[in-house]
């Protein structure tokens, strides 16, 4: 007999016998072991507290079944449970992790087969098989019993569900992880994964040759939609890789290896989504062992095509409901899949390999998505539907929280409520320092979702419009009337209030999703931004040209990001000007203004100023550039501050030369968010600050707290006796809570 009617005929049986309720589970070790032509088969169930429970046996001593346990870690079974991984062993009891357990009487038998049994990633036992003849089992043998290993999957939860506290299983035990906080938040709530779908209900099929048709329909469709997202790189300007990766990634689809497995699978019983799955889980396997990055990306490939040929089967069956408040778990996201999730109702996001430059976390950041990055093993260790508790502030993730901890957590979150409640009071109100110095609060914006906030939060307007988000959420550059139409909305919504477009600041970490990886060994201060711009200036007039029709003759702003040379922003100027004379109407004004964040530029200060119209800090560049420290290095958090006598003795000039030039001055970085940043940089003189749109009230009720003089004065004695101090930040938060200010 072949090994695939080996597995056809067992799985066939093992069907039959699982279609009437509750057969037995010794009933099916039996037929495995008469199939797989096995002296024993043993089934162990994972029970709480960590331990494997022999549940049922052919083969072994009957009396053992329900005495015979073993630790996670312990004995062979244990071993497999402890590596997730087949052993295949033609001398068991000569190996070092052998434990021996005399009740069940298993001397005789020399060679074991262990699989664990699991569902969406989640231990719930091991199934093993022990021949009296030493010999290794062939690989078809070892896949028959990891098929088999999925059926059993179903009867060991079930039995698990219906006993006293079972139901937890291994999911008893509470899990803490410390990751970087991305965007500050709490939630609280069920946790859903990202591309792990739920076990298929259907794991057998009837008939293989439609199981195979259905496979070759969903075959063609992803190929079809690997073709689409080449064509739409076409002109990409930003990544020269792009189409280089596609093209790769195409060949590993084209690939007809692991199709071939999943068609064997189907030839074995399976339906196409179990043999898809089955797949996938192999290639997991293997990927835990490979070392080699290249491959390791060729495998992840795989993972990723396998995840697109299950959503291809099936195409038009709408996703699963998420439950409210839920936290999504990723490996990694692209911010595509953020934005849908996001409208699925999440309300926080964990991802194993993310920082806080990253598209996701730009994602999130807009739309005030708690977030960690930096999670390691997280989306192994939680199962759909485990509650959990992210913390964005403190940068922690609790699995499974005891009661106690979520009752803390939720009391926490009603602090937080009525803070806000207290704060949307505010609202309303002109955010004005308690001596009457008024300021002018604006918010930082990149997607429509964001631009309600305007109202809510009482802002006077768009303080930074990062035009490439729309374009990384949707993971293509966006054609001229594309981009007019939603810049035309961003003006609607700003009625009348001012909107500082900041022209495409794609490339160094702000790549698009399928941009491919990132060649240079400085992103950051490489081909990016602007640069692309000047040196693709019909990209660059396509975008100035949207922006001017989405205007449509109403007063526009637009400033270029990571201006190096007054020339450089002398030619984006040009290039402005050049574009006003084709478009009609003429928008009433045109402000033209540059960021400052790349240090040189504050040595051409004067030069600068003579040209534009006004100019806005991003210090979160800026601060990388100045101390030479990645802003996206997580292990760089905190190390250098804003709060710090260069970076302030630096920004109080700018604000004199800017007052001195009558040119406009603000500040859009991260930091203007906070509200002791915002406190001081209104007392240097830079009053007006961008800032995410969730931290406009706490920032008023802080200024409305603060005599400015007097706290000026504070400053500048503060200032003086720094001496070497690398931060100011500790002594001006005495001073704050002395003084009852809410930082
Ligand atoms: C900055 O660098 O401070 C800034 C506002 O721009 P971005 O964060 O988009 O780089
Ligand atoms: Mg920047």
């Amino acid at each position: 007999m072949t090994a695939g009617a080996m597995s056809r005929r067992l799985l066939a049986r093992l069907r039959e016998l699982m279609a009437r309720s509750a057969a037995p589970l010794s009933e099916l070790a039996a037929v495995i072991a008469a199939e797989m032509v096995s002296e024993v088969c043993s089934i162990y169930a994972l029970r709480p507290g960590e331990v494997l429970q022999l549940v049922a046996t052919h083969g072994l001593r009957p009396e053992a079944v329900g005495r015979t346990r073993l630790r996670i870690g312990e004995g062979l079974v244990g071993l497999s449970a402890a590596t997730g991984e087949t052993l295949n062993l033609p001398d068991a009891q000569n190996h070092p992790a052998f434990a021996y357990r005399p009740e069940t009487g298993e001397e005789p038998f020399a060679a074991l087969l262990a699989v664990p049994v699991r569902r969406a990633g989640r231990m719930l036992g091991i199934v093993v098989v022990q021949n009296r003849a030493a010999r290794l089992y062939a690989e078809d043998e070892a896949e028959t019993l990891e098929t088999v290993a999925m059926l059993l999957a179903e009867p060991l939860a079930a039995m698990a569900a219906g006993e006293p506290g079972g139901e937890d299983l291994a999911t008893t035990l509470p899990r803490h992880f410390v990751g970087t906080a991305l965007v500050a938040g709490l939630a609280i709530g069920n946790v859903v994964v990202h591309g792990l779908r739920p076990a298929p209900t259907r794991l057998l099929a009837d008939d293989p040759a439609q199981e195979q048709a259905r496979l070759a329909q969903a075959v063609a469709r992803m190929r079809r939609g690997i073709d689409q997202l080449i064509a739409a790189s076409g002109d990409l300007p930003v990544a020269a890789t792009t189409r280089d990766v596609l093209e790769a990634y195409r060949l590993v689809a084209e690939d007809a290896g692991w199709l071939r497995r999943v068609a064997e699978r189907i030839a074995a019983g399976l339906s196409a989504e179990a043999a898809v799955q089955r797949a996938a889980s192999e290639v997991r396997e293997r990927m835990r062992r490979i070392n080699d990055p290249y491959l390791r990306e060729r495998v992840a490939d795989i993972e990723d095509l396998a995840e697109r040929l299950l959503a291809a089967l099936d195409a038009g069956a709408p996703p699963p409901p998420v439950p409210p408040g839920a936290i999504l778990l990723a490996r990694r996201l692209g911010p595509a899949h953020l934005l849908d999730w996001h409208g699925r109702g999440i309300a926080g996001v964990v991802v194993e390999e993310a920082s806080a430059a990253g598209h996701a976390a730009i994602i999130a950041r807009a739309l005030a998505l708690p977030m960690l990055g930096g999670v390691r093993d997280a989306v192994a260790a939680a199962e759909p539907g485990d509650l959990a508790i992210l913390d964005g502030d403190e940068g922690h993730l609790i699995l499974r929280p005891s009661e106690d901890l979520r009752l803390a957590y939720l009391r926490a979150a009603h602090d937080r409520a009525a803070r806000a409640l207290v704060w949307a009071g505010l609202a309303g109100a002109p955010a004005r320092s308690r001596d009457g110095t008024p300021l002018r609060l604006m918010i930082n914006a990149g997607l429509t979702q964001e631009l309600a906030a305007l109202d809510r939060v009482g802002a006077e307007g768009i303080g930074l419009f990062r035009t490439e988000i729309a374009m990384l959420a949707r993971g293509r550059l966006l054609d001229v009337a594309e981009q007019a139409a939603l810049y035309a909305r961003v003006l609607d919504a700003a009625a009348g209030r001012p909107v500082l477009f900041r022209t495409l600041d794609l490339g160094g970490d702000k790549l698009l999703p399928d941009a491919g990886a990132v060649t240079a060994e400085n992103p950051a201060m490489g081909w990016r931004s602007l640069r692309v711009g000047l040196d693709r200036p019909a990209l660059l007039r396509r975008q100035l040209r949207a922006l001017l029709l989405a205007a449509a003759g109403r007063p526009l702003s637009v400033m270029f990001p990571m201006v190096a040379t007054v020339a450089e922003f002398a030619a984006a100027k040009a290039l402005l000007l050049a574009e006003r004379e084709r478009v009609r109407p003429a928008p009433a004004r045109l402000s033209i203004g540059s960021m400052i964040e790349v240090p040189a530029l504050l040595w051409q200060i004067d030069g600068l100023l003579a040209a534009a119209d006004f100019v806005s800090v991003g210090s979160n560049d800026l601060m990388q550039f100045l101390f030479a420290a990645d802003r996206g290095a997580p292990a760089l958090i905190g190390r250098y501050d804003i709060l710090s006598s260069p970076v302030l003795t630096l920004l109080e000039a700018l604000a004199r030369r800017a007052a001195a030039a009558l040119v406009p001055l603000s500040l859009c970085g991260e930091a203007a968010g906070e509200p002791l940043v915002a406190l001081v940089l209104a007392a240097l003189g830079i009053t007006t600050l961008s800032m995410n749109a969730a931290a406009v009230l706490p920032v008023k009720a802080a200024l409305a707290a603060v005599d400015l003089a007097a706290f000026r004065a504070v400053l500048e004695t503060l200032r003086r006796q720094a001496g070497d101090a690398a931060s100011l930040r500790g002594p001006l938060e005495i001073w704050a809570r002395e003084h009852d200010v809410p930082i």
